[in-house]
């Protein structure tokens, strides 16, 4: 590459354990050379010299012409209107925008309020994106970046929603891209996606942990770049979660953040969120990140209990020690289906640094989050179901106060799960025994 695009003084990548610092452009692997573990993305914001206030005036007057056709590129998308916190020295020209981001924030439906018991709770529907989950926020960011790079083969190991971001975002920018899947473990709707964007699709006959061992192994010989949760570039635009909900809370922070935790990519970004606005000078106070699981794949939260259960005080290090990777169950919720999730380390920083909760559902109440939200008229994931059910443990528990204010990210929509939503449903079907309009009539009870 001939000019540098920009200098490791300004964004580089700096291992989480024993601080090594990497080139993001030149960097294959994403895993520290010294002491195997993850990088985080780190960027020198000095330079930018602006007040919090000026940061927020600026991210509001680019909102205000999201949906304006002179809008440019950074007031379009929902994630691009906070470059300057996300991923401030990439040129403008390497950006792949699908116009993601702009995603609506809503209040519980009666529904909903009723089923949880209290708070003050909210939605932030990131299925409403373009390849329908959360995914896109990170997907936009990891692939300009891929872009700036010069690669040319993207890959990931995934359950559904990962693949799909990829799919779309490497066609976009032109670069080729393969989706590795354990086989019969995903929809026929999460595999239409990456078929429909043209990725390469292979099949494992194993589950997600083999597929991530192969993307590792590939990975670490340079075959294959990364677009997993190890390629911290996700983590960037993931941030945009807590951004675009302290934006629509006018520059104010919820008491909680409620999210499902998978493969830990996700609470990263929000943990490492709440820690950059308080570096740029907000003042409010902060949200506490309540991290949720499902009892089929729960080896963080588990651990963050027994941890807890021996110390006083949770340390990362204690932590470390209780965690042990598990086999996960079979569950609906099958894109937190992750024995050993890759994030576990900045799970385990975030959920400390924001003083933050971790708890664990049952299959069936995260199913009855589903059908609880379908009935306010929201179709959402079951893994979003996971962190709606979480929230009302914490309430049944009293860990979340009644008028404490609770933003559950709504990490996918619905769509992609169809066959399990409708699944425990199907009783609700009504068969006529003939084709009578009368025989109809006496099933509507009119
Ligand atoms: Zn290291």
């Amino acid at each position: 590459m001939s000019a540098k695009i920009f200098t490791t003084d300004q964004t580089q990548l700096r291992c989480i354990q024993c601080s090594h610092v990497a080139d993001l452009l030149k960097e294959r692997k994403f895993q520290c050379p010294k002491c195997g573990d993850l990088y985080d993305v780190v960027h020198d914001f000095k330079p930018l010299k602006k007040s919090f206030s000026s940061y927020t005036a600026m991210f509001d007057s680019r909102a205000a012409r999201a949906f304006s056709a002179s809008g440019s590129l950074l007031e379009r998308s929902g994630v691009w209107r906070f470059k300057e916190w996300i991923m401030p020295y990439l040129p403008e020209k390497y950006i792949v925008s699908l116009g993601e981001g702009n995603v609506p924030i809503v209040p519980a439906g009666n529904h909903l309020r009723k089923w949880i018991g209290g708070g003050d709770v909210w939605m932030i529907l990131e299925g409403m994106t373009p390849t329908g989950s959360f995914k896109d926020f990170g997907g936009t960011v990891m692939m300009s970046v891929a872009k700036a790079a010069g690669i040319k083969y993207v890959g990931c190991a995934s359950t559904g929603d990962t693949s799909a971001m990829v799919a779309a975002y490497a066609s976009v920018a032109g670069i080729r891209s393969v989706v590795i899947l354990p086989r019969g473990k995903v929809t026929a709707a999460q595999l239409a996606q990456p078929l429909v964007h043209g990725s390469t699709i292979i099949t494992l006959p194993g589950d997600f942990d083999d597929c991530m061992r192969v993307v590792r192994e590939l990975v670490a010989g340079k075959r294959l770049f990364p677009a997993n949760s190890l390629n911290p570039t996700r983590i960037e635009g993931h941030q945009a979660t807590v951004f675009l909900t302290a934006q629509f809370f006018g520059w104010e922070l919820p008491d909680w953040i409620a999210l499902p935790v998978g493969n830990g990519s996700n609470c990263s970004s929000v943990g490492k969120a709440l820690r950059l606005m308080n570096q740029m000078g907000y003042k409010g106070s902060s949200s506490r990140i309540l991290a949720c699981q499902s009892e089929a794949a729960n080896p963080l939260a588990s651990s963050w209990m027994e941890t807890r259960a021996a110390h006083k005080e949770v340390t990362t290090s204690d932590w470390r020690g209780m965690y042990k990777p598990m086999k996960a169950g079979e569950t609906t919720a099958t894109a937190a289906r992750i024995g050993d999730p890759v994030s576990r380390d900045k799970v385990m920083r975030e959920i400390i640094q924001s003083n933050g909760m971790m708890n664990v559902v049952s299959e069936k109440l995260l199913n009855e989050a589903v059908a609880v939200c379908g009935r306010d008229g929201y179709f959402v994931c079951p893994q979003t179901g996971i962190a709606l059910a979480g929230v009302k443990l914490a309430v049944e528990r009293k860990a979340l106060k009644k008028n404490e204010r609770v933003v559950v990210v709504s990490t996918a929509t619905g769509l992609k799960f169809t066959e399990s939503a409708a699944c425990g449903l199907q009783k609700n079907i009504l068969e006529a025994g003939d084709c009578a309009t009368e025989t109809v009539a006496k099933l509507m009870g009119v």
